[in-house]
């Protein structure tokens, strides 16, 4: 079956159709997917295969037999744990297609299809009797259906349905609890991402303040969670207010209830400051004990030697409505609301006394639309002084009192910041709808370039085609800030991103290899290995070559008929494993101002990297890992083509080993 798709080029504006025949979504899914990253969390898998050991002894000990109900299998990996580990039998649950056309290889590959019974369906709709999908009800129940936020994936309503109709009372659960902690921080940085700081001008006619306005400074935000790689997070960018304290746990051995509640804790700040942030994780252990546990608190929480990587369980940032000053050693109120997917916080100074049964917990919603116009990393950008000072600089620069600007960019301060520096007139183009009708003839043409619509640093050369369709409103001798912008490239090692696109072989002793080959049929599919987006500050990697220059694209000119190519070479100056090109853009203000979007400099001579915190850079990741122990090991470089096809507004690569 082929269907087409309808898209608006993030590159070109250009409206298209796009032939997907029916396997391009699944192939997505599979390429991009988490299952990689989990398989390789090694620390997760030894304490699930613990915890299931563990309930299928006890289960047995009662001289049970014991019957398990893996609820989301993916690969089969808990349920083949449970067979390997004794279980009777193991029924198998799993919504996604081909996942569950995975898993029944798998199983039979690792010799259990005689143990567990994979059932594609999603759990709610399983039905148990003499001619169900199950036999009898199961008395161990095992699941990882956990996202960062621990319920965001459904899994409260997944366990109260499980123990509703599914599994006997008094059953063995793996994990057995989850807990919630949080701890109470202030952080200039991470409140940049939820409220836009004063922005000060220094005009020719005196100090200008762009300030948000009060329904901003008012706004709770918006109520998706805000998830991130808090060990990234150096401890001079945040002060801790509060201990880390328990929030709320679940037991998932008893029913479980998804219905929207609220739990409260009393806090007495350790040191006064501003409230702003709760940082929130969980951990779950895998039995009654709490013996087996597996955790994800950040570094200052438990030793560095601990510290498992993985990407598919992160941090939670929660931003409190409004910031509040509160003083070390006073009583203060935190409370956690959630419904079935998510959680929020409010701080309280007094304790309200409230009926568990009529309070509304009603989530955050965005009342001043700026939050549905800037994503978080996009407030943090506009709050980036360095970043406006460069703009303004430049600003000043080509400004003079006659001109007339058209600014092109989403949600931009540009054209505000054009204005206090005295531009006689202002336009902007907003949300990307390239039609203007203007008096006269645009002297300065203006652009971050920021468009809301970009994926890929490449996709903000919108601002070219934008450009390119404005033509007729330009003066001849206009302005074009920026003038131009360069892609740049770079080879690294990954200190663990690698993880997630990398082939996993066996896990735990099974054999997962099956998986590892979808995953490559899946990002080779149709030839299509594309570049993936990934905000680098929060994946640490070591630049194996220097970074280079390879497309230059001239904003003073109209997009180009012809393709724009280069070729060449990167040479490998450090020893390590060649993961992968790093890409980014650079945009050149003005002849002697330019901003990265990428790489901000590289920090010592071991090649560590200070990439944009605002900013996902590009990541191509090799087929194969090239890999040299010394300098002196080959390859000593990478060959690299690069094409930029302005019909379509596409960079395609090809990298190869020298
Ligand atoms: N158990 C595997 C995979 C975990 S990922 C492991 O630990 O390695 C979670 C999987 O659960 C996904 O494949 C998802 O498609 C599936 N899933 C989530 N909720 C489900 C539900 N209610 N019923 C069936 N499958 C579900």
């Amino acid at each position: 079956m082929k269907t087409f798709c309808g898209r608006a080029n993030p590159t070109t504006g250009a409206m298209e159709w796009l032939e997907e025949d029916e396997n391009y979504d699944y192939h997505q899914e599979i390429a991009r997917s988490r299952y990689a990253d989990m398989l390789h969390d090694k620390d997760r898998n030894v304490k699930y295969y613990q915890g299931i050991r563990a309930a299928v002894s006890r289960v047995k000990e009662r001289g049970e037999k014991a019957i398990v109900l893996d609820i989301g299998t993916g690969t089969g990996l808990l349920s083949m744990m449970a067979a390997s580990a004794g279980a009777d039998f193991c029924y198998a649950i799993e919504v996604f297609k081909p996942m569950a056309n995975a898993a029944v290889k798998i199983v039979e590959k690792n010799g259990f299809s005689d143990k567990i019974k994979v059932i594609n369906k999603h759990s709610t709709e399983v039905t148990v009797g003499p001619d169900g999908d199950m036999q009898c009800r199961a008395n161990i129940l095992v699941t990882e259906l956990f996202d960062t936020e621990l319920i965001g994936e459904g899994a409260l309503p997944t366990y109260e349905h499980a123990h509703k109709h599914l599994v006997q009372e008094g059953c063995e659960a793996v994990p057995h609890r989850a807990t919630v902690y949080v701890q109470l921080v202030e952080s200039k940085r991470m409140w940049s991402w939820n409220k836009l700081f004063p922005v000060h001008v220094e005009a020719e006619d005196g100090e200008k303040i762009i300030v948000s306005p009060s329904e901003m400074e008012n706004c709770p935000g918006v109520p998706s969670v805000c998830d991130i790689q808090l060990n990234q997070m150096p401890s001079n960018d945040f002060t801790v207010l509060s201990d880390v304290v328990t929030m709320f746990s679940v037991d998932f051995s008893k029913p479980v209830k998804s219905a929207s509640t609220y739990y409260r804790v009393q806090l007495q700040p350790v040191k006064s400051g501003k409230a702003q942030i709760v940082l929130s994780w969980w951990d779950i252990d895998m039995d009654p004990s709490g013996k087996i546990n597996c955790t994800m608190a950040p570094y200052w929480v438990k030793p560095t030697s601990a510290l498992q990587w993985r990407d598919h369980w992160m941090q939670c940032v929660y931003f409190l409505p409004n910031e509040e000053s509160v003083f070390q050693g006073e009583n203060v109120y935190l409370t956690a609301y959630r419904d079935e997917y998510s959680v929020w916080y409010k701080l309280q100074k007094a304790r309200e006394e409230e009926n568990k049964a009529d309070v509304h917990v009603e989530s955050p919603v965005c009342r001043c639309q700026a939050h549905l116009l800037w994503n978080r990393p996009r407030i943090g950008e506009l709050n980036d002084q360095n970043r406006t000072c460069q703009y303004i600089k430049s600003l000043m620069k080509v400004l003079k009192t006659d001109s007339v600007c058209l600014c092109i960019s989403d949600g931009s301060l540009l054209p505000v910041l054009a204005h206090y520096l005295g531009a006689k007139q202002v336009f902007t183009l907003e949300n990307s709808a390239v039609s203007c009708s203007v008096m006269g003839k645009i002297s300065v043409l203006l652009g971050e370039p920021f468009f809301t619509t970009s994926l890929l640093p490449w996709h903000n050369l919108y601002f070219w085609y934008a450009r390119t369709a404005v033509t007729m409103h330009l003066a001849s001798d206009v302005t074009v800030l920026p003038q131009s912008a360069s892609l740049h490239v770079m080879i690294v090692e990954f200190q663990d991103l690698w993880r997630i696109r990398s082939p996993c072989g066996t896990c735990e002793g099974f054999d997962v290899q099956t998986m590892d080959d979808m995953i490559k049929n899946s990002l080779n599919y149709r030839e299509s290995r594309e570049a993936e987006p990934h905000p680098l500050w929060e994946y640490p990697c070591k630049s194996l070559s220097d970074p280079q220059e390879v497309l230059m694209f001239d904003f003073r000119r109209t997009v180009p008929q012809h393709c724009l190519s280069a070729e060449g070479s990167l040479n490998l100056l450090r020893s390590g494993k060649s993961h992968g090109a790093v890409l980014w853009m650079e945009y050149h203000l003005t002849a002697d101002t330019s901003i990265s979007t990428g790489l901000m400099q590289i920090s010592n001579d071991k090649g560590n990297c200070e990439w944009n915190p605002h900013c996902k850079q590009a990541v191509y990741f090799f087929s194969s890992v090239i890999e040299s122990e010394t300098l002196t090991d080959l390859p000593s470089a990478v060959m690299y083509a690069i094409n930029f096809n302005p019909k379509t507004g596409e960079i395609t690569m090809d990298f190869k080993l020298l």
